[in-house]
């Protein structure tokens, strides 16, 4: 008989479970059970809509079978079960669970953390057994197949026995050493509390024959001569969970941690969340829901691997894993489940997407999630701000996309940097931090905060005593022109024309100037052949030679960003160079012109030029000839 090896991940998970020195190995039971039930849900699921599986609701169930002589353990369930093609694919390679590929993407190096904080599947049966046997039957099929593994060394396929689908799962212990014990595991109290503690609410009854002892019944005689009774031994078939869903029960009846236990479990976390709701929702719609906002993003989250979506039920029936027309795509991040008797247990996947009730329930949900957020928004701030560093990018995504649909739902729930404290303000605080005099909400864009301060453009603003918010996400200036405007107050780039600041004063000073250098100017614009729309004297700057800014819709900060994207067609903006009319270099380039040398005055411009550029972080065309420039002029 062929030897077969595992998958190259496999052995190592298998290595680790081995191995591990973790003390909750009892959760390999866990496991072991829930992969009963997923089987009993796949195949219940068919019997709803086909006779010939022969079986009812209440014919499924889970057996766990201890036998103490033989040192084993056994979990069958009468689920689907598996081919041999199924048993080879499932078991001998874990290349597609999803733990171990967390594991690898995330680089965690403590794989106890893993092995004791979300599911590791059918490998964890090997922390407790030197081997494990898999006797399974799929359903309509007629052969049985044995899977037999003494661990790293590999395993083997061959054909057996077995009346009725279903699979059986028999582990033999290893044994027990001065500092481990196994034996516990074939303790039938031991193993009733580890169910009543992991597998509750597991929707299909888990049974075990559970042997109690009773006082023998007595003779007339023993009963006068008050003689203590013996005690006799009887068996009887138990059922240990109460079959619950965690969902079902009653608000009062559950603590914080079963909810947070439930998610670090289900969904493959192991970080708690940062927030649940338990919806009972009845009316317009009719379902129990369990709502989950994660404390950090998957890693896969901003990608397009990524899938959204909530698990949903009818009646307890889990109908689909992740149904995506329950979550919009800006609150993509939530996870969990949705148990509604309004949906129809036959419903297709195409007739899911345009049934009504799905949409009504949908944007219930939709109210629940916008609601909780704005009560951590309100009430936990510290919490909102991690909630914000992991999932704002989506929200911001969210206020940008479907041409802006959305905005006004989503508004209240942006955060960003602003001047005044570095600190992360509401679009609400700062509309309300404004001053009387103040007309727009300001913002500069930059890739952090350190440069944006850096930027010429925002000292005349900063003077002012105005607040600016700082746009450090290629997304944000995008969703801050979606909104545009924010409580009647229009948002304004630092760079605009216009920044609604009166001194009207120095403006006309400043128009004079412009026009007494008129000549000047346009010479600086023709050095610079086309690079910028014009060159002007700036009334924002107070201490810096030149600043780059835009006419027109695109900025140079969005410039970047569609030019960053991976399309042929480049947008340009309309850049204009300004300069400080207040400052000495004005005064030479004055000078430059007057004495008529062209070539001088070429070189400054192209000079001013670069150096305007390298301020907004924007690459220059040409470094060599900047650099042989600077040594000309020095
Ligand atoms: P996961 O449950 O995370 O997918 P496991 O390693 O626990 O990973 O199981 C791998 C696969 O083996 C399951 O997805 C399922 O297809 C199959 N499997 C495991 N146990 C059973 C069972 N009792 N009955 C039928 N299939 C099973």
């Amino acid at each position: 008989m062929e030897t077969k090896q595992f998958k190259a991940e496999s052995k190592r998970l298998l290595e680790m479970m081995i191995h591990s020195i973790y003390t909750h190995k009892e959760i390999f039971l866990r496991e072991l059970i829930s992969n009963a039930s997923d089987a009993i849900d796949k195949l219940y699921f068919k019997s709803l809509t086909d006779d010939k599986v022969g079986l009812g609701k209440d014919d499924f169930a889970i057996w766990i079978t201890a036998n103490k002589d033989a040192r084993t353990l056994k979990i069958a369930d009468n689920g689907i079960g598996m081919t041999e093609e199924e048993l080879e694919n499932n078991l001998g390679t874990i290349a597609n669970s999803g733990s171990l590929k967390f594991k690898t993407e995330n680089k965690l190096d403590d794989d106890s953390q893993i092995i004791g904080q979300f599911g590791v599947g059918f490998y964890s049966a090997f922390m407790v057994a030197k081997k494990v046997t898999v006797i399974s039957k799929a359903y309509g099929s007629d052969k049985a197949y044995r899977w037999e593994s003494e661990g790293v060394d590999g395993y083997t396929i061959t054909e057996d026995e077995k009346k009725s689908a279903g699979t059986e799962i028999i582990l033999e212990l290893i044994d027990d050493t001065d500092d481990e014990s196994y034996s516990e595991f074939l303790d039938q109290y031991r193993l009733k509390s580890l169910v009543k503690k992991y597998s509750d609410y597991i929707r299909f009854p888990i049974k075990m024959e559970v042997t109690h002892s009773r006082p023998k019944e007595q003779t007339e005689d023993e009963k006068e001569q008050n003689k203590a009774p013996e005690y006799e031994e009887y068996i009887e078939i138990e059922t240990l969970n109460s079959m619950v869903p965690l969902w079902k029960k009653n608000k009062s009846e559950l603590k914080d941690e079963d909810y947070k236990h439930f998610y670090t479990e289900k969904f493959y976390d192991y970080n708690e969340p940062l927030r649940y709701a338990h919806v009972k929702n009845e009316g317009n719609a009719n379902y129990d829901a369990l709502l989950y906002i994660p404390s950090k993003a998957p890693f896969d989250y901003y990608s397009k691997e990524y899938e959204k979506g909530l698990q949903l039920y009818s009646n307890g029936v889990l109908i689909m894993e992740k149904c995506a027309d329950l979550l919009p795509d800006y609150f993509s991040f939530v996870k969990g489940l949705v148990d509604s008797e309004d949906l129809s247990l036959n419903i297709s996947r195409e007739m899911l997407q345009h049934d009504r009730q799905l949409k009504v329930i949908a944007k219930s949900i939709e109210k629940t999630i916008s609601s909780e957020l704005k009560k951590m928004l309100k009430n936990e701030r510290e919490k909102y701000e991690e909630f914000w560093q992991a999932f704002g990018l989506q929200l911001k995504y969210g206020i940008y996309s479907d041409y802006g649909m959305n905005k006004d739902k989503l508004q209240d729930l942006l955060l960003f940097t602003s001047s005044k404290e570095k600190k992360l303000v509401t679009l609400d605080e700062y509309v309300t931090g404004m001053r009387e005099e103040q007309k727009y909400i300001y913002y500069a864009s930059g890739e952090s905060i350190a440069r944006i301060e850096q930027l010429p453009q925002t000292e005349l603003v900063i003077e002012n005593g105005f607040e600016i918010l700082y746009l450090t996400d290629s997304v944000d200036e995008f969703a801050v022109k979606t909104l545009h405007t924010y409580k009647d107050k229009e948002f304004r780039s630092v760079s605009a024309d216009d920044l609604g600041i009166d001194n009207t004063e120095k403006q006309e000073e400043i128009k004079a100037k412009e026009e007494e250098s008129s000549e000047l100017l346009s010479e600086l614009a023709k050095a610079l052949d086309g690079k910028v729309a014009k060159v002007i004297l700036s009334q924002r700057l107070k201490s810096h030679p030149v600043c780059l800014t835009s006419e027109g819709e695109i900025s140079l900060e969005m410039e970047k960003v569609l030019n960053s994207m991976p399309t042929d067609q480049k947008v340009h903006a309309q850049r204009v160079l300004e300069i400080n009319p207040g400052h000495e270099i004005f005064g030479k380039l004055k000078a430059i012109n007057e004495a008529g040398d062209k070539d001088k005055l070429t070189k400054y411009a192209q000079l001013l030029y670069t150096q305007a550029l390298l301020i907004e972080g924007m690459s220059i065309e040409n470094p060599v000839e900047f650099s042989n420039l600077i040594c000309e002029l020095m």
